[in-house]
């Protein structure tokens, strides 16, 4: 059987433990998925020069973010590692390295705690490797594919939209410029024109205003580069909030 990939608009650290339709959305969506028997985690907040994954037997949970309550920056994420997942990543990609340093950061644990929240699941992260185009991170997630029918399931975090510049907590309706980004990534994932996603800067000036920088879009290109022909891809938390879009998928 092969697994389904997501990826989900993960937002504010504070989705890791305040209820919110998206943190509700991404528990349903656990329970209706195969339970994995681990997962690949590709988030926003981690990026290197080359490829890596994390190699320890306890990878530690990382806080990265100021300013948040106690609680969150207490919590603590006890997912075991896998290092037979990140061996098994470096096969497919040798360019991979492993770091048995590295724990997991928010992107990732700010949406797995809810989807596992007694961290049964070992979970191993893969980093934005710095030195690729759009197009190399679709072509590494091809690579990766093998990985979908071995019962590892890739949970990619990032969003569709994120400027902080323009963010405003306070304002829940979206900027034009954001809603018709998210819909026109949305149109070209339904059309299967994942080209045209991983050439983001072709894409026009609103991909000038949505993509601040480029590493909350990339990761939504690892399940899309896993797509098999004729598989679905559904979407879940739709919604742009100002500067910032949740729009989630799932492939397969
Ligand atoms: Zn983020």
């Amino acid at each position: 059987m092969r697994m389904p990939a997501v990826f989900a608009g993960h937002g504010s650290p504070m989705n890791a433990i305040e209820d919110s339709p998206y943190r509700r959305e991404w528990r349903a969506l656990a329970k209706r998925l195969p339970k994995p028997k681990a997962v690949l985690c590709v988030s926003a907040h981690w990026e290197t020069d080359g490829p890596a994954v994390t190699a320890a037997a306890r990878p530690e949970t990382i806080h990265d973010f100021g300013g948040f309550p106690r609680e969150l920056h207490e919590l603590v994420y006890p997912a075991p590692g896998s290092l037979a997942l990140a061996e098994r990543v470096r096969a497919l990609a040798p360019e991979v390295r492993l770091d048995p340093e590295r724990g997991l950061d928010h992107g990732c644990w700010s949406v797995l705690y809810p989807m596992y929240p007694d961290a049964s699941v070992p979970v191993v992260q893969l980093s934005l490797d710095r030195g690729i185009t759009g197009e190399g991170h679709l072509a590494l997630a091809k690579r990766l594919m093998p990985l979908r029918e071995e019962g590892v399931l890739v949970v990619a975090t990032g969003n569709i939209v994120h400027n902080l510049r323009y963010y405003d907590p306070r304002v829940r309706e979206p900027y034009e410029w954001a809603a018709r980004f998210d819909a026109k990534v949305k149109a070209l994932i339904v059309e299967g024109d994942f080209a045209a996603i991983a050439d983001y800067d072709a894409l026009g000036p609103d991909a000038e205003l949505a993509i601040a920088g480029p590493e909350h879009f990339l990761p939504l290109l690892y399940p899309l580069g896993m797509k098999a022909k004729g598989e679905e891809v559904a979407f879940f938390n739709e919604a742009v909030e100002n500067a910032m879009s949740m729009t989630g998928c799932v492939v397969g």
